[in-house]
């Protein structure tokens, strides 16, 4: 006969975060500090679902009885045909980061935006409300991104993409929501990269250019990124969303150039919290959720 291996107290939720790739993501060591330090006996994995069996994940999440779930790339956008509902601030961007299963019903939610927000504001440069902002990539992340600056009172907002249609469709919904701020869009490239950033003072790297290419991404090899560095400056704040690695080559050349650097870590845990919170309806251990990052960086 097979033992049974089920533990007398099993967990009492499963959790997780669907994209492809996934492998390179921190957020299951996250919340497995996250709940731990709280006290809550719930359970945190990494799923990859490719594009194709996007919607047979998402039906899985309620047949499986999840509490909720993380999207990360390339779903972020996509997942949105799939759910009951949207809070509306995750309609307006029209990216979704966290799902809640909600009476059974699947509602879309955007932390990404607010956790953007507070790990600007905690880096202690000047305030995004009346800054000029460049916005690097026009995907789930971009056009969060671009909703939270534009949201928080930027004076304008560039969003520049590999893909220019996707930064142009994101400039008419920003348009749309935010009339009073100035919002332009453009390819990604050497030349307008750097005309853009010339008058901007908050720089958000929203690409997975800077992504490691052993995680799927781009290596932080592009000409674009390498025609930026050197318009960085004192004064201006970059943040790279990337965090594998955490010290991307944009930020050491931020640095470098007297920048305000706000890693992609600091990003992560903040709207990890506002997911923590949504799911459990306590608040975060952000403390436990930080150290248990900087545990990885330190192990690497
Ligand atoms: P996504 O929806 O799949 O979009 C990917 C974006 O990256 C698109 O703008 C895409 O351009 C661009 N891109 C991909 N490879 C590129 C390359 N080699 N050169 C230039 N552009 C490239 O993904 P996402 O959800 O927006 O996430 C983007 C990145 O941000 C990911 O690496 C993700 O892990 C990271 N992120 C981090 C946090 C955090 O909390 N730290 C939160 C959200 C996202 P095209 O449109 O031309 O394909």
């Amino acid at each position: 006969m097979i033992p049974c291996m089920v533990a007398p107290t099993a967990p009492a939720r499963v959790l997780g975060i669907i994209g492809d790739p996934v492998a390179h993501s921190l957020s299951p060591r996250m919340y497995t500090a996250a709940f731990e330090a709280a006290g809550i006996p719930w359970r945190y994995l990494a799923f990859r679902v490719l594009p194709t069996d996007l919607a047979d994940a998402v039906r899985g999440i309620r047949a499986l009885g999840l509490a909720g779930v993380n999207v990360t790339i390339p779903h972020k956008e996509t997942v949105i045909a799939f759910l009951d509902g949207l809070e509306t601030s995750a309609r307006r961007i029209g990216a979704v980061n966290t799902i809640r299963v909600e009476d059974g019903h699947l509602i879309g939610y955007n932390t990404d935006a607010p956790g953007l927000l507070e790990a600007l504001s905690r880096a202690g440069g000047a305030a995004v409300a009346g800054a000029q902002c460049l916005i690097l990539g026009a995907g789930g992340a971009g056009r969060s991104a671009a909703f939270a600056v534009a949201g928080a009172g930027a004076r304008s907002v560039t969003i520049l993409n590999r893909t220019p249609s996707r930064a142009q469709e994101v400039m008419v919904r920003l348009a749309e929501a935010h009339p009073a701020c100035a919002v332009a869009a453009g390819p990604l490239d050497a030349t307008t990269v750097v005309h853009a950033a010339e008058d901007a003072a908050v720089v958000i790297q929203a690409t997975s250019a800077t992504l490691s290419a052993a995680m799927g991404g781009g290596g932080g090899r592009a000409a674009w990124l390498e025609a930026l560095e050197p318009a960085l400056r004192p004064g201006m704040m970059v943040l790279d969303m990337v965090y594998t690695p955490r010290r991307t080559e944009l930020l050491a050349a931020a640095a470098a150039a007297g920048a305000i650097v706000v890693d992609g870590v600091s990003m992560l845990v903040h709207q990890g919290a506002r997911s923590f919170e949504l799911w459990t309806g306590h608040p975060a251990p952000v403390a436990a959720m930080r150290r248990a990052l900087d545990a990885v960086e330190r192990a690497l």
